[in-house]
């Protein structure tokens, strides 16, 4: 994936898009893998970079949501749960399996919790990962060593799906690129463009070099999750607010705070809210809060008042106590959420999504999850083609084998002759080499340094201190890849820091 030739193709006069779709998120992603795979003429734009607003600030679970069970929404359940499947059969160099182990410390909860969990596992039917089943006090410990035993009674064990959220954003970027579909990142949507009052294209800014194109597609698609509203009034002035942004945030920490293979999962804190406790990429990420916000923001910051839930919770669950300290780092995500509303057509309930036409036929798909995101994609996709009148294809990605991850890019001994010091790592407290920094410019379109320290690898989530020393190397680098000069490096660099100074606590 390259983003000159990208932008070259946006800015082709004549080219004319079946779809435009606008979100480089989940959603719109999912859309323009979705579209492709159909052999439509797709185009996506994304203001800032692939996944840099809720998709990358999730709790990277691919699951059917124990919780929507408690609130019996089996239907909503029933879908993620497929979903969950199929993602597990087309991306397995990208979802893992992880066991999630429910802690019981009073005796009503094994019996409630475990039937809860045995209706999951038969909802998931054959696309199941595994039984899940009770626990002794000793076995429960045996797997979550550091768990609080006090009062511990004994545990519930059971299975879902994990996953790097900003990773299978760009994978799903590069699918759809190797379907012939068109994305550019740091490409945004500044008007929409009418022909008698139906939508016929829109004016993009490519926010690199500030020059505006404009161009012409036959339905668009607005993905742009909690900025939907925007999208939707920059259509019509009128159109009433559907969105109610939501925020989360999770810190991260040492892994040393739970060893062992399990996750921790709490159904219900004292104030009714779901928390997690993972092991991911060698951390632990604890997590979430749900705090109303008034306005959507790409940068979303984290409460100190919900870092302090998140620490304060963690510590009743292990025997170690983390503190302010402790995190590694911490970042907020905002959640989509869609009001409920009274018009039929828009009906929807929490976290499941909906599409909406408008009078001028733009096409808005809210709400949802990650795990959900192709099923989004389908129903947006379908939409989209009746609106515009295009001629009919099935949906083709329930079995397409999604692209990325190692076999689709240049592996590290090929790398490393031509720079042997490429094989260097970028900090001695990270997981990641030089080498990653040359790919993700080279093949996955990444633009600045908080591309590469905060999605093409997770550096930012993983030690936000560290990655703040790795900068100056990866701007370096990255300015040889992209023919930048010396300007280019300490501006990067000191945007970079700005950035991360907001994962950590001060
Ligand atoms: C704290 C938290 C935890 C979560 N955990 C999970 C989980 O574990 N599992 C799960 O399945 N789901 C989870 N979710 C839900 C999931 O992350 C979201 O549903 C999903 O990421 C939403 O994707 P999206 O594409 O709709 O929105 P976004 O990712 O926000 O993408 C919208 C994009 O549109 C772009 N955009 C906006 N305006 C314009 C414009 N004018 N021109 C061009 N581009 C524009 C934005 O820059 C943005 O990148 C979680 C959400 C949160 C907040």
């Amino acid at each position: 994936m390259k983003r000159d030739a990208m932008l070259a193709a946006l800015a082709d006069k004549q080219a004319a898009w079946d779809l435009l779709i606008i979100g480089g998120g989940a959603t719109g992603l999912g859309c323009a893998v979705d579209a492709a795979a159909r052999g439509y003429r797709t185009l996506l734009v994304e203001q800032s970079d692939f996944a840099k607003a809720t998709s990358s600030r999730s709790t990277k679970l691919i699951h059917g949501g124990v919780r929507y069970l408690q609130q019996g929404n089996v239907g909503l359940v029933l879908e993620a749960l497929r979903e969950r499947g199929l993602l597990t059969q087309n991306a397995p160099h990208l979802v893992s399996h992880l066991s999630f182990i429910v802690p019981n410390y009073t005796w009503w909860e094994a019996p409630f919790y475990g039937v809860g969990l045995k209706l999951y596992d038969l909802l998931a039917g054959k696309l199941g990962l595994g039984p899940s089943r009770h626990l002794s006090r000793e076995e429960t410990l045996q797997r979550l060593p550091t768990l609080e035993p006090e009062g511990l009674r004994g545990g519930i064990i059971y299975f879902d799906g994990q996953f790097d959220d900003a990773r299978l954003a760009v994978c799903l970027a590069q699918t759809a690129a190797a379907l012939g579909g068109v994305l550019a990142n740091y490409a945004q949507v500044t008007s929409l463009v009418k022909q008698k009052d139906l939508i016929r294209g829109a004016v993009i800014r490519d926010l690199e070099t500030n020059v505006e194109h404009e161009v012409t597609a036959r339905a668009v698609i607005n993905a742009t999750g909690v900025f939907t509203d925007r999208l939707r009034q920059m259509d019509d002035p009128e159109a009433r607010k559907i969105i109610s942004p939501s925020q989360g945030v999770h810190i991260v920490l040492d892994r040393s705070f739970l060893p062992g293979e399990s996750a921790i999962m709490v159904p219900r804190t004292d104030d009714g809210r779901v928390l997690f406790a993972i092991p991911w990429h060698g951390r632990l990420l604890v997590g979430t809060t749900d705090t109303a916000v008034p306005r959507a923001e790409l940068e979303p910051r984290p409460l100190r008042e919900e870092i302090d839930f998140l620490l304060t919770h963690a510590a009743r669950y292990l025997t170690k106590d983390p503190g302010p300290d402790d995190v590694l780092s911490a970042f907020a995500g905002l959640r989509p959420l869609v009001k409920r509303t009274d018009n039929r057509d828009t009906a929807s309930t929490p976290r499941d999504h909906s599409v909406m036409v408008s009078k001028s036929g733009l096409i808005s798909i809210t709400g949802g999850k990650w795990t959900t995101y192709r099923k989004m994609a389908q129903d947006a996709v379908d939409q989209a083609a009746q609106v515009a009148g295009l001629e009919e294809r099935p949906c083709a990605t329930e079995n397409l084998r999604l692209h990325g991850g190692l076999e689709a890019s240049a592996s590290l001994p090929t790398l490393t002759k031509e720079d042997p010091a490429w094989k260097n790592l970028l900090h001695p407290k990270l997981p990641y080499r030089l080498s990653d920094v040359v790919t993700s410019v080279r093949e996955e379109m990444a633009r600045t340094v908080e591309d590469v320290l905060s999605r093409r690898t997770r550096a930012l989530l993983l030690d936000a201190r560290a990655s703040i020393e790795a900068a100056q190397v990866v701007a370096e680098l990255m300015a040889e890849e992209l023919g930048r000069g010396k300007e280019w490096v300490q501006s990067q660099v000191t945007a970079y820091r700005e950035l991360a100074a907001g994962y950590l606590i001060q």
